[in-house]
């Protein structure tokens, strides 16, 4: 079994706007714990510290994460298990998801292909003539008006 990616872990008051890559930033002031995708594309990967979302655990030498990482927003769609300052890939998606997704992806292609044609306006009358109508009728409105 392979061993993962070590990391390295870091208490911080707040999470620094730069990181570095391999480790963990947590702030516990924040209940948030912060890091770099591991897999290289330098997404920054936020997972909050609350009883609905993550569960920091550390050791007093390491830190874990539970439940897994999974960047599905990012375009790697990492998926990973921080554990004991490792990194731990996760299973990857089943085979037939990818497959329906890619079906899906060529489906909204073949659809973006397809030209709507365009309706033939034929104007019945030329618009203009409403409007010069009104025009004419205000202005003898103010000229009974005297204006
Ligand atoms: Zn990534």
């Amino acid at each position: 079994m392979k061993q993962g990616i070590p990391l390295k872990h870091e208490f911080v008051e707040f999470i620094p706007a730069e990181l570095q890559e391999r480790t963990l930033y947590i702030s516990i002031r924040f209940a948030t714990v912060s890091h770099l995708c591991p897999c290289g594309c330098k997404n920054k990967a936020v997972t909050p510290l609350k009883p609905t979302d993550w569960k920091l655990i550390f050791d007093g030498k390491t830190v874990s994460l539970h439940p897994s990482v999974g960047n599905w927003s990012f375009p790697c769609r990492s998926h990973y298990w921080v554990k004991n300052n490792r990194i731990q890939w996760a299973e990857d998606r089943p085979k037939e998801r990818i497959d329906a997704g890619r079906a899906s992806d060529r489906h909204a292609k073949d659809r973006s292909c397809v030209i709507g044609e365009m309706p033939e306006v034929l104007p019945e009358q030329p618009r203009k003539q409403p409007a010069r109508k009104k025009k004419r009728l205000r202005q003898k409105i103010k000229e009974w008006l005297g204006e």
